[in-house]
């Protein structure tokens, strides 16, 4: 299976490529949408479904870590990257830009929802910490709440809540 990225609305269609020849052109109508676009089969615009991606909980264990989002019934599992500083975290949509973008339908999830900042102490350890980002549904760690001024360090595990999306920090190899 592959999928395509609906040019209006930024969601991914999904289809089995093996039902066409490269160079056939084919029409899709968007299931978010209801916009009607074609493309032509070639390599360039097809990318791999999530489920095909490797989803490799260490793989950015040499830099500062990842999130990992539990597959739910809103969207698959998903290991994203950390970066140093602030990761602004949300769900995925058009005209959002965030550092963390979950691909994800669930609605209880803000575009713009949580924040984990990442810094070096001076020991050169990596401190991770959690903040919530005034989002509707609140953020959780280990299914409590964070207070608006929360500023929460969190360990490798952590189980982080947004909306009905479960996400769990993988820390950076020390
Ligand atoms: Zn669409």
């Amino acid at each position: 299976m592959k999928r395509v990225l609906c040019p209006k609305c930024d969601n991914y269609i999904t289809f089995d490529e093996t039902q066409y020849t490269e160079g056939q052109s084919l029409v899709f109508v968007c299931e978010h949408c209801k916009k009607q676009f074609s493309i032509r089969i070639g390599k360039s615009k097809l990318k791999a479904t999530r489920k095909e991606e490797i989803l490799d909980e260490q793989a950015n264990k040499d830099d500062f870590g990842s999130i990992v989002v539990i597959e739910n019934v809103f969207g698959y599992k998903q290991v994203l990257p950390l970066q140093e500083g602030d990761n602004m975290i949300g769900r995925r949509s058009k005209g959002t830009e965030v550092d963390i973008s979950i691909e994800t339908s669930d609605p209880s999830m803000d575009r713009r929802h949580c924040i984990i900042n990442v810094k070096r102490n001076k020991q050169g350890q990596i401190i991770y910490t959690l903040r919530d980002n005034d989002s509707i549904t609140g953020t959780f760690l280990m299914n409590e709440i964070l207070g608006n001024k929360d500023r929460i360090r969190i360990e490798e595990g952590a189980i982080i809540t947004l909306g009905a999306t479960t996400l769990i920090l993988r820390t950076a190899e020390k």
